[in-house]
């Protein structure tokens, strides 16, 4: 007889969600990148490749998340996603891309969240993508902000006059009812998926910005009650909102899949030394973690995200915050579209 499952778990099963993934993330081993950063070979890295999680326009934690949103926007009707971010948005890639794969169309607003403008910046990478899928990219220049903005108001009173029904994704697809659902699944997931490589991830190392990746698995592991911990690194270099943000997700989304599910403070951990000042720019630290995943096991990871929780986790393993003994997990959460437009970072 299969054992039982937790409330939580039911509760997470009967909530609606398309099929946008392959089935759960792969999970590797990096051999050369844990050999590099703990010679005593008393650490060991792996990835959870949420990177290559499904076949819609390269993937990543967005399309994870927006599973729940979209059967939600179906289920009322809604024709049209109507979304926010910056100008090399990864989430409005994929709020485009699980769109035009639902058969509904996208609006998204795509605002000067990063203060630079190398060569391409509007034209290649996620922008590109979003403009091959077919989306109605409107470029707009406000600075960036997690919270909600007047452009995204402009954009759904658009689509309502024309007639359609448009369906509100806030930024990162994060604070709104369901955004953390995604990442607690990845956790259920991930329980599986160590059943049957026999290995138990002690700590998880996440990037977190809009807060719902970081905040779903913070929900996961409190609920299993494993005792694992989840570590996020800070890239929006605004680290106050931000854990404010992924506290009051991870509560909302417990209290969401069990009323007796609590989050107490000690789990929401948020690592602030590696967004490197400011959201979007990567600076020597970032890109020295970024060569070297890319230099060992060829790991790729991006300027604006990757690269930071890769900084942070390294260091945390060199200083030791990360104990001897550990099996950790870096959770990849996607991102190399907006490479190509930092190119003139890395032309050494
Ligand atoms: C959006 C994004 C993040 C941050 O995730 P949040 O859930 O917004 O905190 C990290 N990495 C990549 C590649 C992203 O696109």
């Amino acid at each position: 007889m299969p054992e039982t499952e937790p409330t939580y778990v039911k509760k997470l099963r009967s909530i609606p969600k398309q099929t946008f993934l392959f089935g759960p993330s792969p999970i590797q081993f990096l051999p050369r990148l844990s050999k590099e950063v703990s010679p005593a070979g008393d650490v060991k890295i792996w990835a959870k490749r949420d990177d290559c999680n499904s076949g819609l326009a390269y993937g990543g934690n967005k399309v994870r998340k927006l599973e729940f949103l979209v059967a939600d926007a179906i289920s009322k009707g809604c024709d049209t996603l109507v979304s926010v971010g910056g100008v090399q948005s990864n989430h409005t890639r994929a709020v485009t891309a699980v769109a035009t794969a639902s058969g509904l169309k996208a609006v998204t607003v795509q605002e000067k969240w990063v203060p630079i403008d190398p060569p391409l910046y509007d034209k290649t990478g996620n922008i590109l993508l979003s403009r091959l899928m077919g989306g109605d990219v409107r470029l707009n220049n406000e600075p960036f902000h997690i919270g909600h903005k007047t452009a995204t108001k402009q954009a759904m009173d658009d689509v309502a006059q024309k007639g359609g029904k448009p369906y509100y994704v806030p930024a990162g697809a994060s604070d709104h009812e369901l955004g953390g659902l995604g990442f607690t699944n990845f956790v259920v997931e991930l329980a599986e998926q160590e059943n049957q490589l026999g290995v138990f991830f002690d700590t998880l190392v996440v990037c977190s910005v809009t807060g719902s990746s970081h905040a779903g698995l913070i929900v996961g592991a409190v609920a299993e009650g494993k005792g694992r911990k989840v570590i996020g690194i800070d890239a929006s270099a605004k680290p106050a909102e931000t854990k404010e943000q992924v506290t009051r997700i991870a509560r909302a989304t417990a209290a969401l899949l069990d009323p007796e599910l609590k989050i107490p403070d000690e789990a929401v951990v948020l690592d602030e030394r590696f967004h490197e000042g400011i959201y979007g720019i990567p600076g020597p630290t970032t890109s020295e973690a970024m060569k070297l995943a890319a230099r060992t096991d060829a790991l790729i990871t991006d300027p604006v995200y990757e690269g930071k929780s890769m900084a942070g986790m390294v260091q945390l393993i060199k200083e030791g915050s990360i104990a001897a003994g550990s099996n950790v997990l870096y959770v990849h959460l996607g991102g190399q579209p907006a490479l190509n437009a930092y190119s003139s970072y890395f032309e050494e």
